[in-house]
């Protein structure tokens, strides 16, 4: 067993050249945990908590990233999202 416990999040790089801070959008849980069903905006901008400099970034820019500590307090996640389930509906 794993003692240490993984966390998963969705990340984004900085796009300032010389930062490429890796800056977390998302907390998905421990690492096990059930996915989320995420509502990914097409596009968004961000501010880089080290340069400063604000980005647009794009959905297919995420990556998945795993730290082994979970989110310090007061982290928002840019993205609504909810737990997938076997009777998923989509509607609004
Ligand atoms: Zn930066």
């Amino acid at each position: 067993m794993d003692t240490a416990a993984r966390h998963i999040y969705k990340a984004i790089r900085c796009k300032t050249a010389g930062c490429g801070t890796v800056l977390p959008m998302h907390y998905g849980g421990p690492v096990g945990s059930p996915g989320l069903l995420l509502a990914i905006p097409t596009g968004w901008s961000f501010q880089c908590s080290r340069c400063r400099q604000t980005h647009r970034y794009l959905a297919a820019e995420l990556f998945d990233l795993v730290l082994p500590t979970p989110p310090p307090t007061g982290f928002v996640s840019m993205f609504e999202g909810r737990p997938l389930s076997k009777s998923t509906d989509l509607k609004n």
